[in-house]
């Protein structure tokens, strides 16, 4: 198993740090926030260390997606939150702090601590999205292996 030597992560895998688990698996780990931003508030992890998204294989996703169904059901059950976000982030600029993979289980009620605002652009162009569109689509190569 992967492992980077100073990822809090990790040490919680090894076992070296605590942690309130949930679950695990050979290739997953959940365990509860130590900073929750609402009751509920979970983390899944693959067990060998991956920094972000980009790092991870589809296999190693999958797994890790699996373990989230998992935990978002259980809290859903435990909790009865009104709702529930997924939330996973990728470098400094989008709010990571650990730089070890991992989903946030968030249950949601109202009036709770977390604020989330998709405020879109309405006055962007329609060509600037088609051009975007096409940018991308000419950036999407899946490997064979990958399917
Ligand atoms: P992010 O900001 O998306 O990288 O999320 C990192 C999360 O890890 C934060 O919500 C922290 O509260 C949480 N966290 C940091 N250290 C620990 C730890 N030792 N055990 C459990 N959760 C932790
Ligand atoms: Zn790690």
């Amino acid at each position: 198993m992967e492992k980077d030597l100073g990822c809090i992560f990790c040490k919680i895998v090894a076992g070296e740090l605590p942690a309130a688990k949930l679950y695990e698996d050979d290739k997953t780990l959940a365990f509860m926030d130590i900073n929750p931003i609402n009751d509920g508030h979970a983390l899944i992890i693959p067990k060998a260390h991956r920094e972000t998204l980009f790092e991870m294989d589809a296999d190693t996703l999958s797994a890790v997606s699996r373990t989230t169904l998992k935990v978002a059901t259980a809290v859903k059950e435990a909790l009865a939150p009104e709702g529930l976000n997924i939330f996973q982030a990728n470098g400094a600029v989008a709010g990571q702090t650990v730089f070890h993979f991992h989903f946030h289980v968030l249950p949601r009620n109202s009036n709770d601590r977390l604020k989330i605002t998709l405020h879109g652009n309405p006055t962007i162009d329609q060509q600037d999205i088609q051009q975007l569109a096409e940018n991308i689509r000419q950036a999407i190569s899946v490997p064979a292996d990958q399917n």
